[in-house]
């Protein structure tokens, strides 16, 4: 199967009104390439200086979303270009999002990740710490990053009403947020996308409220990791 048609096989199942980031961590600009031709222009990498160097050498119109786990010293090489932020998770990284995006006279949409999973080892927010989070950045005011939504992964299962427990939480607290944003307005939120699903579990976080699907392996192929 190639790139092109896989692409096409996945849009057909995904509604118009949800965002497909196609998840080109570990491929060669080859392949995104070939992803770019077929007509897709987002893309989804999960470390900055990977993203950086496949910038560099792709067409502009790209919009390049990083997924990953972001680390504080790293951003200043992505604040130029990057489109969405999906993984902010502290106050500290927001505050270093807001003060280079300021350098590059931008403002970054972000969106904060929750930790709706089982794992241990998954970042992420619980309840508390994201009505902690939004409250301060309402009280701060940055001027240079906008709060666009929340990010989730589920649990790596094979149960599916565990999967659908998690994406229903998740949407849920996105819906909690929303609301009360809409009562009270802040410049720098603004909560539109709620971003979950990746291949295995893609349609499931469709018809549990997703906007924004982050599609690797079913497009690209399984990842060599050596
Ligand atoms: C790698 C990755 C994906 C895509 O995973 P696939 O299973 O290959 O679709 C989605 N989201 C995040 C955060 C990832 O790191």
């Amino acid at each position: 199967m190639s790139i092109a048609t896989n692409l096409n096989d996945i849009k057909k199942t995904i509604p118009q009104q949800v965002t497909l980031v196609a998840v080109s961590k570990t491929k060669p600009v080859s392949d995104i390439m070939e992803a770019y031709e077929a007509g897709q222009r987002i893309f989804g990498e999960n470390k900055i200086q990977e993203m950086t160097e496949k910038y560099e050498q792709m067409p502009k119109d790209i919009e390049w979303h990083m997924i990953g786990h972001v680390q504080t010293n790293k951003v200043k090489y992505m604040a130029p270009f990057v489109s969405l932020i999906h993984g902010v998770d502290s106050l500290k990284l927001l505050q270093e999002i807001d003060k280079q995006a300021a350098k590059n006279n931008r403002i970054i949409p972000c969106l904060l990740q929750m930790h709706i999973a089982e794992e241990e080892t998954k970042f992420g927010l619980d309840e508390t710490e994201l009505n902690e989070m939004l409250k301060q950045v309402q009280h701060d005011k940055y001027e240079n990053i906008k709060i666009v939504g929340l990010m989730g992964m589920a649990t790596f299962t094979e149960n599916q009403i565990q999967i659908q427990k998690e994406f229903q939480h998740l949407k849920a607290l996105f819906d909690s947020s929303k609301r009360h944003f809409d009562a009270v307005p802040c410049d720098n939120v603004d909560l539109n996308i709620l971003s979950m699903g990746m291949s295995g579990d893609y349609e499931l976080a469709i018809s549990c409220g997703s906007t924004m699907v982050r599609i690797g392996s079913s497009i690209f192929g399984n990842r060599n990791y050596q």
